[in-house]
Parts: C-alpha cells; structure tokens; sequence
C-alpha cells in the first residue's frame, strides 16, 4: 500500500507577510505593522529577515490576533535595511517564539512595568494584553525611562495611557527643555526610589538596558519585594530561537525558549554571564 508522506515544514524558512502600516518613531526607531495572523503571549518574539542582509530577533509588541506590530531601533545592517521597507512591501517572519509575560497566572494583581528605551517595546505588548483584558487586573503603574524627550517611542499610545494608567516619565536630559508628558529630568530609577508603593498584590514587568535592570532590581530588592514577583526580559545574541544553536544559552538556559521572559529567581545568580 502506497503511504502518503507526511512534508515536513523546515523551521528556518520565514513566510512573507505583507506591511501595512510604517511608523517613524523617533530618529532610530520605526514601529511596522504587519499582516500576520497569530496567537502569541505578549512577550515573546518573531525573526525577521532581509534577503542578503541576515535576520534578527524583534518583540512583538502589539496584542492582536490579526496583525503584529513591531518596533525596531536602527542599530546594525538587519535593522537598517528594515528601516527601508515601507507600506504594501513584504517582510520575512518566522516566529512567534519563547516564553513571554505569564498573563494568565498573574490575574487580580496590580502591575508594574519598568522600561527603557526600545525596552518599553515588549511591555507595550502586555499593556495591549491588559487593555484586551481589563477587569482582569488592577491598577497598572508605568515607569518609562529614555535618554532624551526624542527618544520617546509611542507617543500615539502615550496620551491612552496617561488617561487609563499611572505613569512616571523620566529622560536624562532635556537640552532644550521641550515638552515631554510631564517627564521629570533624571533616570526611571529615581523615578522608582521616590515611590511609596509597596510590594503587596503587585507583579513587575522590567525590561531594558542591563544597568537599568540591575538599578530597578535593587530598589525593589529594597521595597520588599520577593524575586518571584518579578519578571525580567533578557536579551542575547541567537540565531536559530528554537533552542538549537545553543547561542543564547546561560547555565543550561535557553532565552530563545526558556525565555525571552524569566522570573527573576530563574535568573538572578546568572548576573555575571
Ligand atoms: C528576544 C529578543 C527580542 C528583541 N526585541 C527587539 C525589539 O523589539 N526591537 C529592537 O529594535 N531590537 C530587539 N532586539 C535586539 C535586536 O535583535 C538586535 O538589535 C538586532 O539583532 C541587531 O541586528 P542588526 O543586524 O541590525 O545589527 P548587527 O549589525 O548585528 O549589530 C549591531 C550592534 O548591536 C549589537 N547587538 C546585536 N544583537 C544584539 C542583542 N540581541 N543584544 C545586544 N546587542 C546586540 C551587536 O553586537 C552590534 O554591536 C531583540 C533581541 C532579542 C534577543
């Protein structure tokens, strides 16, 4: 009897998937929206790829199941040729990959994100999710950090959430003293020091730069909160995400699969790698 062979799908091969809306950020940064339909957790991430110029690793951070949206910081050669793609061009995905925000385990709580910079990409994803969701958590404080009022990314969202959330604002500096959702000048970290929140019933959501995340860590540690109630994003060079290469692994860790997302008790003795 003839048997039907089963064709395997080869993972590495990314689908095509059309742009439907390119958005200029700030200077370096571009928010695209794609046609991808999928289910995924907010959190996790697809590979994208630019034919003769490589792939990369980018968050989703949007939370729909019609289409995704990314952002993107122009930083080397797979970011700057995707800074090129405009409306109605296709883009290369394969994905979605990893572990991301445990949104279904962490209902009724009160959440708090810490972002900075291009950080604050996967954490607009979990926003999304608690907009889609919203009697599902309490409050929802924000602590955004960037580098100058430029370099704000979302402001399009920005004006939501000022509406809907707590939200504490920081830039290092503000040169020329420009208007910036009533940012205050010094790092997300001061922001968070001068808080009187405590650790009851709440969750942290932190992502970005690793100084940051140490600094935001500590003032927790300090507030009383316990490694479990906190989530960390992590980010490694990789190539594969399918917990092959063993490119991104830290101790027997994966970040393409056991992460991108860790609670901080996973992770914390991993400090130095
Ligand atoms: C899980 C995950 C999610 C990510 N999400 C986003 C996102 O939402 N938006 C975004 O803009 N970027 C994101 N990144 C980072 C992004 O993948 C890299 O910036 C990108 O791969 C750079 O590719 P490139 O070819 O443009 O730069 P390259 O030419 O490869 O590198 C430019 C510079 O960036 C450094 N670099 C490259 N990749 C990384 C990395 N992973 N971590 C630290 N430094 C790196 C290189 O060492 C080099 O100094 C994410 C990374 C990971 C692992």
């Amino acid at each position: 009897m003839k048997q039907k062979l089963k064709q395997l799908e080869n993972p590495y091969i990314p689908k095509p998937y059309k742009i439907l809306d390119f958005h200029r950020e700030t200077f370096d940064t571009f928010t695209l929206t794609v046609n991808m339909k999928t289910s995924h957790e907010p959190g996790q991430f697809v590979q994208v790829s630019v034919p003769g110029f490589g792939e990369a690793p980018i968050s989703i951070c949007s939370d729909s199941k019609d289409f995704i949206e990314l952002n993107i910081r122009e930083v080397g050669n797979v970011t700057r040729a995707l800074a090129k793609l405009r409306k109605g061009d296709k883009l290369l995905v394969r994905g979605p990959y990893g572990k991301g925000y445990p949104m279904q385990h962490i209902k009724g709580n009160n959440i708090i994100m810490i972002g900075g910079g291009c950080g604050v990409a996967p954490l607009k994803g979990a926003i999304g999710y608690i907009e889609n969701h919203r009697a599902d958590f309490n409050d929802v404080l924000l602590y955004l950090g960037y580098r100058s009022p430029d370099d704000i990314i979302f402001k399009r969202e920005m004006e939501r959430w000022k509406k809907e959330y707590h939200i504490k604002v920081t830039v290092d500096k503000n040169a020329h003293g420009k208007f910036c959702y009533d940012a205050k000048e010094g790092f997300i970290t001061d922001a968070l020091k001068a808080s009187s929140f405590t650790n009851e019933n709440k969750v942290v959501f932190i992502c970005g730069p690793p100084i940051m995340m140490k600094g935001a860590i500590d003032i927790l540690k300090q507030k009383g909160f316990h490694d479990d109630q906190i989530f960390i994003s992590a980010e490694r060079l990789m190539y594969c995400a399918l917990g092959i290469c063993c490119h991104c692994m830290i101790r027997g860790k994966f970040t393409c699969i056991d992460g991108p997302v860790f609670r901080y008790d996973e992770v914390k003795d991993f400090k130095n790698d």
